[in-house]
């Protein structure tokens, strides 16, 4: 597999500020390959380990074997890519994508680029808000498939979360008069606890985010609000609900990704979510203010993003 993980939102370690690397951005999104195609910028947010970089590296092996419906390949081969193993070290706070952009054709002949962002944050309220939001912000204003990946179920902080990010991502679209200025929000429930009361897969996902999307009068107003907030700012809301990916993946001191020690269930839905994600019929175009953007544009979302951001 070509290519490996870029920097490009990164901490600075003295004052604890983000800086855009520009000069990362433009060799992957000026790239003649891509600069003047649409993107489909997916990427996957939420809290620290809980399997955002695992499963980026089973969407980087889909797209690097060219979509192909043999795209797991071999059972003993080691996951790779975007680092996914829990190191001992602190990890660091930012936004990483791949170098290697994938260009593909959908069946009407128009291409795409396909860019993956993977994140790395802390996601607690407590002690480092300020810093997630930069990077969760930043990846909602970026992106035009939000993977939001959760653990076990989704809470109603999880969607309070959510609700600031794009609050300012909208900050930095102001002058935009479409109905909804975000695309595709992908729920990602790990590990999903209840498959007997609501199966897991795509229909399952589907009648949870029904439930928990329900406005009732019984709900506390703020409730209520961070639900029409969310209908409000994206196109489209799926979820998806995983089984566990078995024992070997949490606990076996040597395991290296193979498909081998997974779970077979879990293995089975992998099969199914990631051409869900990024088959070339359902890749989604980045848009800003209704209209979709070029690779080229995007670069300047990045900076202008990073402008709003600022106090
Ligand atoms: P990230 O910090 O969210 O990027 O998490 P990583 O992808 O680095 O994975 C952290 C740990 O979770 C690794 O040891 C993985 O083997 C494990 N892991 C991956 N997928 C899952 C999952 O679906 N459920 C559980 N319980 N663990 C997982
Ligand atoms: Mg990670």
């Amino acid at each position: 597999m070509d290519g490996h993980p870029v920097p490009v939102l990164i901490q600075c370690e003295d004052t604890g500020s983000f800086e855009l690397d520009e000069e990362a951005l433009e060799e992957v999104l000026l790239n003649p390959k891509i600069a003047d195609k649409y993107v489909c910028v997916l990427a996957v947010a939420g809290a620290f380990r809980k399997g955002k970089s695992f499963l980026l590296d089973f969407l980087l092996r889909y797209m690097s074997s060219q979509q192909s419906q043999e795209w797991l390949g071999d059972v003993d081969q080691p996951l790779q890519g975007f680092k996914w193993r829990q190191g001992s070290k602190r990890e660091t706070t930012g936004v990483l994508i791949w170098s290697e952009p994938f260009l593909i054709k959908k069946r009407s002949g128009e291409e795409i680029a396909v860019i993956l962002m993977d994140t790395q944050g802390t996601f607690d309220i407590q002690s480092s808000m300020k810093d997630s939001t930069t990077v969760f912000a930043l990846t909602t204003m970026v992106s035009s498939v939000l993977v939001y990946n959760l653990m076990n179920n989704i809470q109603e902080d999880d969607l309070m979360n959510l609700q600031l990010f794009t609050s300012y991502g909208m900050l930095a679209q102001e002058d935009c008069d479409s109905a909804h200025p975000f695309q595709r929000l992908h729920f990602l429930v790990r590990d999903w606890g209840f498959p007997y009361e609501v199966p897991y897969g795509h229909q399952g996902g589907q009648k949870l985010l029904d439930e928990i999307l329900l406005v009732t009068e019984k709900q506390h107003p703020a409730h209520q609000e961070v639900r029409r907030d969310l209908r409000k700012c994206f196109r489209d809301i799926n979820c998806y609900l995983m089984p566990h990916p078995g024992f070997n993946v949490i606990q076996k001191a040597d395991f290296d990704g193979r498909l081998a020690d997974i779970e077979e269930e879990f293995v089975n839905h992998l099969k199914v979510l990631v051409p869900r994600l990024l088959s070339p019929e359902n890749l989604v175009k980045k848009e800003i203010g209704g209209q979709p953007i070029k690779a080229r544009d995007l670069l300047k979302f990045f900076t202008l993003f990073m402008e709003v951001f600022k106090d």
